[in-house]
């Protein structure tokens, strides 16, 4: 009896502190620097990957290296009992599209996706790019190794492809190769739109474009700042929403905003060394990335990429200038940082993809009353729900409580007014869906 009760004990404690995840460890440990390293080498050794450069070579142009991205995840696919779903999607753009789209071409994105045993229509993506360019934006001809902008990306996909098709998950995980992102977004846009096409439910994006530079141009070095950025509110709101937000707030809380919070929080849990660093921004001032044409389509979408930036190795003819080596080769990749920021997005493609769906209407009241008050909607496979709050100046959800599986609870003694919520389905295993902020309100 007394063993009895002391292991009843004992599995009680276990539920309630186990809060992480042996799998999540194991996703980082699996990840290879050693492989990331070979991919650069072999993406930047197509010689150009520009967007209009040659599609017939073997050897060189973007032709090669999509084929041989697609040959890559059909390799990871065929290890896994063809767990990979693989195929080119392409758009036809015409010359004159922009200024930077010099003749027609046909803009051509890889995707493997990893059908969930759950929900399988719903996704949650990871995306690096294919094309690279140099100093002219329409030249398509000379040398362009895009090594750390992006072939950095676009082979910590590949490898998360390879670690993470070693699990099933219930949602659907698509690894994706972009094309035409130099020229204006164009494969972004295109698949945005065939996700729309498609009824995918996106659950969202992680747009790794750069993750392999350590040493900033102004000098500093680190291997452990990295930056996720995202858009405040989506630019799909309605005039209704956005005045609701005068009166109920929601300023910095968007779709968007709550993914970037749960990719912070999970590599803080799972990954302490790092420091993800979350700026309150869509992009970098002025630049743009493959995460945009999602959120333009009303899809959660967050830029992931290192925190020092080097601009002598963007975007630049190989030369010598004034004792500056300008351009973007392969001996300025540090392939173990873009191992780590390759587990970061592998543990959050894992967490999000074995977590239920998220409350899809969450209402909050409480107005003069000393305690906030909540009302969800119930998602089929939760084990219970989180009630999330912060300080209004606070960047993170730094206080919650699990309030087991109920639709509705009441935080007696917290004034609505001194901070923002939000609320969480939690599964099985303990894994969480993204926050949602409250989209309604009850007296
Ligand atoms: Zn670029």
């Amino acid at each position: 009896m007394k063993k009895l009760l002391l292991f009843a004990f004992l599995t009680t404690i276990f539920t309630i502190t186990a809060q992480t995840d042996q799998r999540i460890y194991d996703i980082i440990d699996a990840v290879s620097a050693e492989r990331i390293e070979k991919d650069v080498t072999k993406l930047a050794n197509f010689g150009t990957r520009h967007t209009l450069s040659d599609t017939v070579s073997t050897t060189r142009g973007i032709g090669a290296a999509r084929r041989w991205i697609k040959s890559e995840f059909e390799k990871t696919s065929s290890e896994c009992n063809d767990c990979l779903n693989v195929f080119f999607q392409k758009d036809l753009v015409k010359k004159g599209a922009n200024k930077r789209i010099v003749k027609d071409v046909e803009v051509v994105n890889v995707l493997a996706i990893q059908k969930g045993t759950k929900y399988p229509n719903r996704y949650i993506i990871m995306s690096g790019d294919i094309d690279s360019r140099v100093s002219d934006p329409t030249n398509f001809t000379d040398d362009s190794p895009g090594a750390n902008d992006n072939a950095s990306g676009m082979a910590g996909t590949l490898e998360a492809a390879r670690v993470l098709s070693k699990y099933q998950f219930e949602n659907s995980i698509i690894y994706m190769g972009l094309s035409g992102e130099e020229q204006g977004l164009f494969g972004g846009g295109g698949i945005a739109q065939y996700a729309k096409d498609q009824g995918w439910e996106i659950i969202g994006i992680f747009n790794n474009d750069m993750i392999g530079n350590i040493k900033g141009v102004d000098g500093t070095i680190s291997n452990v700042d990295f930056r996720i950025f995202s858009e405040p509110v989506p630019p799909t709101e309605t005039e209704e929403q956005r005045k609701a937000r005068r009166f109920y707030g929601g300023e910095v809380d968007g779709v968007s905003r709550q993914l970037a919070r749960y990719v912070h929080k999970n590599v803080k849990q799972y990954m302490p060394e790092m420091n993800p660093m979350m700026i309150y921004r869509l992009d970098r001032f002025g630049r743009g990335g493959h995460h945009r044409p999602f959120n333009d389509a009303g899809f959660p979408g967050i830029r992931i990429m290192e925190a020092h930036e080097n601009y002598t190795q963007q975007h630049q003819d190989i030369r010598v200038e004034d004792g500056i080596a300008y351009g973007d080769v392969l001996e300025h990749v540090n392939f173990e940082y873009a191992a780590k920021l390759t587990a970061a997005n592998a543990i959050n493609l894992a967490s999000i993809a074995w977590a239920p769906p998220a409350p899809e209407t969450v209402k909050i009241g409480g107005i003069v009353e000393p305690a906030a008050k909540f009302q969800w909607s119930k998602v089929d496979g939760a084990k219970g729900y989180k009630i999330y709050w912060r300080d209004t100046t606070s960047p993170t959800w730094d206080h919650s409580r699990y309030v087991g599986d109920v639709s509705e609870f009441v935080l007696d003694g917290i004034v609505i007014d001194n901070y923002f919520f939000g609320v969480s389905a939690v599964g099985e295993d303990g894994f969480e869906s993204p926050v949602v902020f409250p989209n309604g309100i009850f007296r």
